[in-house]
């Protein structure tokens, strides 16, 4: 933080500085920097854009910045970049449901099944979650390194907003002060606590301890099966753990996936050994040596039980992070769920103070903190802000994929909005069933009178892939039928993507 660091001299005239400098016999070497050094005890900076949080949403929204000319600085409390999303989220999730995939895949005897035949298969946890940390280093690393081409600094610390126009950062070696014309908001969220249940990252895990398990639980209980409980549940269910999905709701999946998806999804795990207790309530959990009892009873009351597992997952969701931001200095009160209200622009009712990503409303995921970081900058520097959350995807990586992007049946059908469908299973799409990887559907749902599509939901083989293409479908306002008339490469997945749309259309598609 060499440049622009400066602090109470900054009120000195030149001729004192100079007076100063030949006192104590320094050199002049840019200004004052000789006379800084005698002084350590506090700092202050000077930026255009402050952005505190160096997750997906801070991160990106920083390079956009210093690309756009800002003088940037990046505030992180943890020691590495990259948020929730590359430390303990989206990379190190993925890396351990890539890996123990494969390791199912031979366990489960269907690499068998295709005349790939192996023995002596033995599971190295240790070197597994050693390729996960290599993942999330490489990743995090590859931050700092775009921070450095970009020149953006990082102040490493606690920061927390001390006026309209100023950060503090409680740093290692004291407070430093950023005076700046913007400070953006990229705190994002943690996990949400279980009430009464304590979390201790060893038996009781949250999806941070989830992720570092030193070894394979026989029996794991599951609380909550959304999307991040269901990932982390394959994981160590492929792994060779018994896992119990307990959720308060009939459906799994959480909020927006497709009715008959999650049907269809919980039919495919329960297939590959993951058992589920849908319309349950947890009413209390408690550790005893290496053993936890999860207590549970259906939604009325009834049918109380005891479940012991050696780990239980809480995973009921995630909740906006603002501990000591200094929210209240300048007047931001937060909404209901604890997030920051924000104006189209990701203004606060501060307009120099802007707020993006887990933070604020919308789906918590990665890629729409990313987009808003972007447009956010943009919007300073004068641009035009947009972003339409109906097109934001949402994925499930477990094998197969869920994807989905737009409305499902259930809220079509709940606005009275009047819709047609278009089906196509993998099973009569020649790639999929080539690759014996047929479990799934395609499901496209378009507006009845335009055929304007409305929503987009794939379960099976490279669904997180494939709805990309109906994203950008739905961010140009396609019809069913203009998906239907783009030529697909042959064999491939996405064929079964063109082939639901031209079952939307048309009523009938080609191959089944
Ligand atoms: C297990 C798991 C799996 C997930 N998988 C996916 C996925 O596959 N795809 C997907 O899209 N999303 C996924 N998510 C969600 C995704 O991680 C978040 O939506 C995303 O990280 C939000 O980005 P963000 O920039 O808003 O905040 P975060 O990533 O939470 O980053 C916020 C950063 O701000 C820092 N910070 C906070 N307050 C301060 C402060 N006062 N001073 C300094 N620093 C501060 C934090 O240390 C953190 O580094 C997953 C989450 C979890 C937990």
């Amino acid at each position: 933080m060499g440049h622009a660091k400066v602090d109470l001299l900054i009120t000195f005239d030149d001729n004192v500085i100079a007076m100063l400098q030949s006192a104590l016999g320094l050199q002049n070497r840019g200004g004052i920097l000789g006379v800084l050094s005698v002084r350590t005890y506090a700092s202050t900076h000077e930026a255009d854009v402050v952005v505190i949080g160096s997750g997906p949403g801070g991160y990106v929204a920083a390079i956009k910045a210093a690309q756009l000319g800002f003088k940037t600085i990046s505030v992180e409390k943890e020691p590495t970049l990259g948020g929730t999303c590359l430390n303990v989220g989206c990379i190190p999730s993925k890396a351990l449901l890539n890996n123990s995939h494969y390791y199912h895949m031979v366990h489960s005897g269907d690499l068998a099944s295709r005349g790939v035949v192996t023995s002596g298969l033995q599971l190295d946890l240790e070197k597994l979650m050693g390729e996960k940390s290599k993942a999330v280093k490489s990743l995090t690393g590859g931050i700092a390194q775009l921070f450095k081409k970009n020149k953006i600094d990082v102040v490493r610390g606690h920061g927390s907003i001390t006026g309209p126009n100023e950060v503090s950062v409680e740093t290692a070696s004291g407070t430093e002060t950023i005076k700046t014309t913007n400070i953006l908001i990229a705190s994002g969220s943690e996990v949400t606590p279980f009430p009464g249940i304590e979390i201790d990252e060893e038996r009781i895990v949250s999806s941070t301890g989830a992720l570092a398990l030193k070894e394979v639980p026989q029996k794991m209980v599951v609380i909550g099966a959304g999307v991040i409980g269901l990932e982390l549940g394959s994981v160590w269910s492929r792994l060779g753990a018994e896992v119990i999905a307990v959720d308060f709701l009939d459906v799994i999946g959480g909020v927006g996936m497709d009715g008959e998806v999650a049907k269809s999804f919980q039919k495919i795990l329960t297939k590959q050994g993951l058992q589920f207790k849908l319309g349950y309530k947890v009413t209390g959990a408690s550790r005893s040596g290496n053993s936890v009892t999860v207590n549970v009873e259906k939604k009325d009351g009834t049918g109380q039980e005891e479940i012991t597992a050696d780990v239980v997952l809480v995973s009921v969701g995630r909740r906006p992070y603002t501990t000591n931001l200094g929210l209240e200095s300048v007047g931001i009160v937060k909404d209901d769920k604890g997030r920051i209200p924000v104006n189209g622009q990701f203004q606060t009712i501060i307009p120099s103070i802007y707020a993006i990503g887990d933070v604020i409303h919308g789906p918590m995921l990665a890629h729409k903190a990313e987009d808003e970081g972007i447009i956010c900058v943009e919007g300073m520097k004068g641009g035009h802000v947009h972003i339409d959350y109906n097109c934001v995807p949402s994925v499930v990586y477990t094998h197969p994929e869920v994807a989905w992007v737009g409305k499902s049946e259930e809220t079509l059908k709940a606005e009275g909005v009047e819709y047609k469908v278009g089906k196509f299973p993998f099973m009569a799409n020649s790639r999929a069933k080539t690759n014996n990887d047929t479990d799934g559907f395609v499901k496209v749902l378009a507006d009845k009178a335009t055929d304007r599509i409305l929503g987009t939901h794939l379960i099976g083989p490279a669904a997180g892939e494939l709805v990309n293409e109906a994203v950008l479908a739905m961010e140009y306002g396609a019809s069913a039928e203009d998906v239907a008339r783009v030529c697909h490469a042959h064999p491939t997945c996405s064929e079964a993507l063109r082939e639901a749309n031209l079952a939307a259309y048309f009523g009938k598609p080609i191959n089944f």
